[in-house]
């Protein structure tokens, strides 16, 4: 045995928080007095899911499989480069936002006021949904970030301005992000793909000027899509976790096949840090239960870990 005996690491010891961090409500944080390099929140609200619905699960979820990944006190250490990450960050498990079930205004203003209370404690607040819809309320809560760039990971646009009479639905988050943030300057979209797509919704993104790249497109070249990425600009990252494909990861509400592999997300994952300034990210429509194998959460907690690795590297660079 090497290093602290007392101290084991084994991933299904509770309880269970996001990588193991300590838990303190976003709403007390204030109290702490002090500052984490990273605060998770999650965002159990999937009641504007229009097909399978399950993302409610996600924070659970997602805390349960982090267990996997939580940071050893010198960070986890990469063989390639025989060097270590996130070794002494201070991470934070802000809890759960109180979602109020079918009180949509009600639940986005709580999630709001947790976001904003989160980005005051920490340097990357990290969220996890939620069906898609929850980036719309998170937004909200960076409404002062000047040139505000959004890249989304996602093989739906999500940019309807109405669909099945709703316009709160997770068809149209990033549609009423850019009506209510005139700093959102522009939308950069990774991965679509299928036979659903909105006319008016990719009418309306593209005279908006977004970037919209089919997921054919990382399959033919990730290194044309990584120069359409954003570069030098404050960005908040959205995963929609059906960027990748549905045989890799069936776990979430709308699966399309030809989608990402996991290599090819991370990889996206992580030229858009290294080329940006990070100032959010969010995980959304993860639905554990569709997936019985459990590996749709491992993969969403991973791909979460490896965002942090990427983004404390760039920080010590
Ligand atoms: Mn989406
Ligand atoms: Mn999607």
């Amino acid at each position: 045995m090497s290093g602290d005996e007392r101290h084991l690491e084994l991933p299904f010891t509770g309880p269970a928080t996001f990588f193991k961090a300590p838990h303190v409500p976003a709403l007390e944080l204030h109290r702490t007095g002090g500052r984490f390099d990273v605060g998770i929140l999650g965002v159990p609200f999937d009641f504007a899911v229009g097909f399978r619905p399950g993302a409610r699960f996600a924070p659970a979820a997602v805390r349960a499989a982090s267990g996997r990944y939580a940071v050893p006190p010198s960070g986890y250490y990469d063989f390639e480069t025989d060097s270590y990450s996130l070794g002494g960050a201070r991470l934070v498990d802000a809890g759960d936002v109180d979602v109020a079930q079918l009180e949509t205004a009600e639940s986005h203003d709580r999630i709001t006021a947790a976001a904003r209370a989160l980005r005051a404690a920490v340097a990357l607040p990290l969220f996890v949904g939620g069906d898609h819809s929850v980036s719309y309320p998170l937004l909200r809560a960076f409404d002062e970030v000047r040139r505000l760039h959004v890249v989304q990971l996602d093989a739906h646009l999500d940019y309807s301005d109405s669909r099945n009479a709703t316009r709160w639905a997770n068809s149209s988050p990033f549609r009423r992000a850019v009506e209510a943030l005139p700093e959102l300057v522009n939308v950069t979209v990774v991965g679509l793909r299928g036979v659903r797509a909105d006319p008016e919704a990719f009418a309306a993104a593209r005279s908006r000027g977004h970037e919209l790249i089919a997921a054919r497109a990382v399959h033919a070249a990730i290194t044309d899509v990584v120069d359409r990425l954003p570069k030098g600009e404050n960005v908040y990252l959205s995963i929609d976790v059906d960027a990748l494909d549905a045989a890799e990861l069936p776990g979430t509400g709308s699966p399309e096949p030809e989608g990402l592999s996991y290599g090819q997300a991370r990889d996206l994952v992580v030229a858009t840090v290294r080329r940006n300034e990070l100032v959010g990210v969010d995980l959304m429509e993860l639905a554990p239960e569709l997936d019985p194998t459990g590996r749709s959460a491992l993969l969403s907690a991973r791909l979460l870990a490896e965002t942090l690795e990427a983004w404390w590297r760039v920080r010590a660079e």
